[in-house]
């Protein structure tokens, strides 16, 4: 890192990446001040310089997608060298994958799991956004389907799971626990207060070993965002910036 920028390390094979937090950026109140969103109200000028600061510390420009809780996986080609994220037009989708070492993969969140993958063997990486819904609905699993169209194959991958609100904390309706359970059982959780859960994290570690990503290369301790201040968190306050799990390929 040439980069001073606070950030917290994952642990993964074959690239370059980090967790971004709430410090070293620009912005003020409630969004201070690493906000890397557009979308939440934040003055677009330092959104912009605390995006370039995030450019600066993974060494490339970052490509963002328009996260809308899907399982559309966006695959950002074309030739490597030279090219600037800005040409990349900007898609809905919830996961990016690449070949490509020239550009930064860019996932925010603010208690939804930012999902970090790369594969030092065949030289892919990928970040997705999975919420609640993205997890159900598969947006793993077809991240790792489209790493495999470029060449990876899962017993190869190392996986970071991001910080993220945990399973004590992520209190929902009894109904819609068991609507989740049916679909992924590990995400059955009760809060520390006793309240129905989801454990969206071993929910999304089931996920990952299913697909054949071996348990050792599944990183997964990082802290819960509603707990820990130096993160956004929209559970904590609904008024709030996004931080982001950026990846570059080594
Ligand atoms: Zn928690």
């Amino acid at each position: 890192m040439t980069s001073t920028l606070p950030a917290r390390a994952p642990r993964l094979s074959g690239a370059r990446a980090l967790f971004t937090g709430r410090a070293g950026g620009v912005s003020t109140g409630d969004r201070a001040a690493l906000n890397l969103a557009r979308h939440v109200g934040d003055d677009p000028d330092a959104v912009e310089r605390n995006r370039q600061r995030v450019a600066a510390a993974i060494g490339a420009p970052l490509v963002f997608v328009d996260q809308v809780h899907s399982a559309e996986v966006h695959v950002v080609a074309g030739p490597t060298g030279g090219h600037d994220a800005g040409e990349v037009p900007v898609v809905s989708a919830d996961a990016l994958v690449t070949r490509r070492a020239d550009v930064a993969l860019a996932i925010m969140v603010a208690d939804c799991l930012p999902v970090l993958l790369a594969d030092p063997v065949a030289g892919v990486v990928g970040a997705a956004h999975a919420g609640r819904a993205g997890l159900l609905d598969g947006v793993l699993e077809a991240t790792i389907s489209e790493m495999r169209a470029l060449g990876s194959r899962p017993e190869d991958l190392t996986a970071s799971i991001g910080p993220s609100i945990c399973g004590a904390c992520y209190e929902v309706p009894a109904a819609m626990r068991e609507e989740a359970a049916t679909r992924l059982p590990a995400t059955r959780a009760r809060t520390r207060w006793g309240i129905p859960a989801l454990d969206l994290r071993a929910g999304a570690i089931s996920v990952l070993r299913s697909a054949g990503v071996p348990p050792a290369a599944i990183d997964a301790e990082h802290p819960c965002t509603r707990e820990d201040e130096s993160l956004f968190s929209y559970r904590r306050q609904a008024s709030t910036g996004r931080f982001a799990g950026v990846i570059r390929r080594t």
